[in-house]
């Protein structure tokens, strides 16, 4: 048995999200109402940031709101910080100073998967923009379809999005369909709840008794059983 379709979480799996304190520091500090701003004091709110920031963009599912949302977590982290600069800068700052990096493997096992006739879908907790990010990295062509929390209405491990997913893919038998991610409740605990297989890609060494199958990172996932393709 070949699965009928691949589902792929991104953050954690595909890449790792990054923030260039640094940077960001280098881009305020002349802002800064009094005092030196340093990298370890801005690293606690940079960070709080984009956690914030995956916390709460469901609720902003237009790109009105959300931009109107990231202006406000910009303008918040800056109060933290007193930093005192106009608001477009800050929104740009934090634009410039985030980066996604995709783990070394990832495309190579991507176009592997794909050369194979494995229909890929991307299954992720993020924004309306993820898109975006995926086009930016010339990453669009591996997927037949991209379902985001925001744009559905539902985030893993809830079975709305898994659900949808299912829905894009055509997939009629879940089992038939395989979701790979990183985390064991979002992704492991989430889709077997959905009767899909799950592959744990335990970059962290976790682990989860829910699993499937367990990989260190997605160069083993070729290899596993139902990835032969047709
Ligand atoms: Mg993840």
């Amino acid at each position: 048995m070949s699965y009928d379709a691949v589902f792929l979480d991104v953050d954690g799996t595909l890449l790792w999200v990054d923030m260039d304190v640094r940077g960001y520091v280098e881009d305020l500090a002349p802002y800064r109402r009094n005092g030196d701003l340093t990298v370890e004091s801005a690293r606690g709110p940079v960070w709080k940031s984009l956690r914030r920031h995956i916390k709460e963009n469901i609720n902003h599912p237009t790109s009105g709101e959300l931009a109107r949302f990231k202006l406000e977590n910009a303008v918040r982290t800056a109060r933290e910080l007193e930093i005192e600069a106009p608001s477009p800068l800050l929104t740009e700052v934090a634009e410039r100073r985030i980066s996604f990096n995709p783990y070394p493997e990832a495309e190579g096992v991507l176009r592997e998967l794909g050369s194979r006739g494995l229909p890929l879908y991307v299954v992720s907790n993020w924004d309306i923009l993820l898109e975006k990010v995926l086009r930016d990295l010339g990453w669009m062509n591996y997927f037949e379809a991209v379902v985001v929390s925001a744009v559905v209405g539902s985030e893993k491990p809830d079975g709305g999005i898994f659900e949808e997913a299912i829905r894009a893919s055509g997939v009629i038998d879940p089992s038939r369909a395989v979701h790979v991610g990183n985390d064991p409740v979002s992704d492991v605990r989430g889709a077997r709840a959905r009767g899909l297989d799950a592959v744990l890609v335990d970059r962290d060494g976790g682990g989860s008794p829910e699993a499937t199958a367990t990989i260190p990172d997605l160069g083993g996932l070729p290899d596993l059983p139902g990835f032969e393709g047709k």
